[in-house]
């Protein structure tokens, strides 16, 4: 399988590439050459198979590997989940479904993602005899996926810098309790974006790239998005798919997981629509309501890891619905940076909203949802799952509706205990948490003192 970058002159790169390459050379994201078919009898036959071997029937046309190596590390990925179904599906009302995606060690859907690159990687580079440093920026989950997933791999080693006393204390604590001697929590003196900036800086400085072997695990990292693919099919399937279509809202912020969704429906996975499902941070939603793509401003919501205004894998919508048009994007994207916005033309808007829907929740209405639900079914969602499931009933029909839970209520208690009074719990392998030693580096916003840090630890 060959992959392409969305702006059109990067090299052409194989699976392992692309996974190593995260961000194309000319900035554009990986897409794969052609999307793999998969007929009604092999879609047919997922209904009744475990979800670590429809991962491999899903994924392994992507990859290149042979089916015992992929499916040695998808055996490795999930086996550490809370739940044996690993995308178990509830029923909330007649024909609404709730995916709950939060049943992996950091109750947030990023870990099906994350365990499973953390494998690749430490796959890829043994068998290069290499090593190589993940550096990332965290405003929560995304870091604390990545330490979990990375934690005792041999051949990574992995830093993460968070804004210290900005994120939750599950949160923190996800990320400095894991005991092994390769991941590294570093609570920076500033915010979110003084983070994202120094790991920007490290990338930018290509010696010291090149001296620690520089590697970053983001949204728009293909394989990311490819694990995702594996829950549309396990949830449709259980549905009625290939026999029965199903509508499905993805809770939405750098537009990876619904992207996933879109390549399962490119696959022949009968997919009617995919619902984008917004915060207040509605760009996306604006998006489709007008035809033109335009930055407004983020404000903070009680669903933040939804708080997005550049949504990343949007490009990768945006270039197939030009018809894998690299120069047409390329022009969008810099229009982007240089007025804030560019419209997009009637033929790509229409192709577009063939394939999704929009909606967007309130911060009122997203409570108001948690509460409602948790009367009438008992069910405690997160902001960001109750902001999906707000969306959704907007779209229901005589079709499936399936909701995306993307993080376990646990995670977000304030929110919670507000709409519900209610002090959500956390899963029982969990509840030690509070009592394990936490280690984590407490650094200045200096960028020279960190990289001397990181490359001292290496
Ligand atoms: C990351 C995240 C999202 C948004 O997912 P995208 O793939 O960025 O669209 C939604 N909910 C939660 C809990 C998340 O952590």
């Amino acid at each position: 399988m060959q992959y392409h970058s969305t702006r059109g002159t990067a090299p052409v790169l194989d699976f392992e590439g692309a996974m190593l390459a995260g961000l194309a050379r000319d900035g554009g994201l990986y897409v794969p050459g052609e999307i793999p078919q998969m007929s009604r009898e092999d879609i047919a036959a997922l209904a009744t198979l475990p979800y670590e071997e429809i991962a491999l029937r899903v994924m392994l046309p992507f990859t290149g590997m042979s089916e015992e190596r992929l499916g040695d590390l998808i055996a490795k990925a999930y086996g550490g989940f809370g739940h044996t179904a690993r995308a178990p599906l509830v029923q909330l009302s007649q024909g609404h479904f709730l995916l709950e995606l939060f049943h992996g060690p950091t109750l947030a859907f990023k870990d099906f993602a994350m365990q499973l690159i953390g494998q690749l990687f430490q796959d890829a580079m043994s068998r290069r005899g290499d090593r190589i440093t993940i550096v990332g920026a965290t405003s929560g989950d995304t870091g604390s996926a990545a330490i979990e997933a990375f934690r005792g791999l041999d051949a990574v080693e992995c830093f993460i810098l968070f804004p210290h006393g900005r994120v939750s204390d599950v949160q923190r604590r996800q990320m400095t309790t894991p005991v092994e001697e390769n991941v590294h929590a570093l609570a920076l003196d500033g915010h979110f974006d003084d983070c994202q900036a120094a790991v920007k800086d490290m990338f930018n400085d290509h010696a010291f790239r090149d001296r620690v072997g520089l590697t970053a695990v983001n949204s728009i990292n293909w394989a990311r998005v490819l694990a995702q693919v594996v829950y549309f099919f396990s949830a449709a399937t259980s549905l009625g798919a290939p026999h029965r279509e199903v509508d499905v809202t993805v809770p939405t912020g750098n537009f990876g997981d619904i992207f996933a969704g879109y390549i399962a429906r490119s696959m022949g996975l009968p997919i009617r629509r995919l619902i984008i499902a917004t915060n207040s941070n509605d760009i996306l939603h604006r998006t489709f309501e007008t035809g033109d793509h335009r930055k407004e401003g983020v404000q903070p919501t009680i669903s933040p890891s939804m708080d997005i205004e550049v949504s990343s894998n949007f490009e990768r919508a945006l270039f197939m619905a030009h018809d894998r048009d690299g120069a047409a994007v390329t022009r969008m994207m810099a229009e982007l940076k240089a007025q804030g916005g560019f419209t997009i033309s009637d033929n790509a808007m229409a192709e577009l909203r063939s394939i999704y829907g929009s909606g967007r929740a309130s911060e009122d209405e997203t409570m108001a949802t948690i509460r409602r639900l948790h009367e009438t079914t008992g069910e405690i969602l997160c902001p960001h799952s109750a902001v999906g499931v707000k969306v959704a009933e907007e779209h229901l029909s005589d079709c499936p509706m399936i909701t995306l839970a993307t993080a376990h209520p646990a995670k977000f208690p304030d929110a919670v205990t507000e709409a519900t009074g209610l002090h959500p719990a956390l899963p029982e392998r969990m509840v030690d948490l509070f009592d394990r030693p936490e280690r984590q580096t407490r650094v200045a916003n200096d960028l020279d003192a960190l990289k001397t840090l990181i490359e001292g630890r290496l």
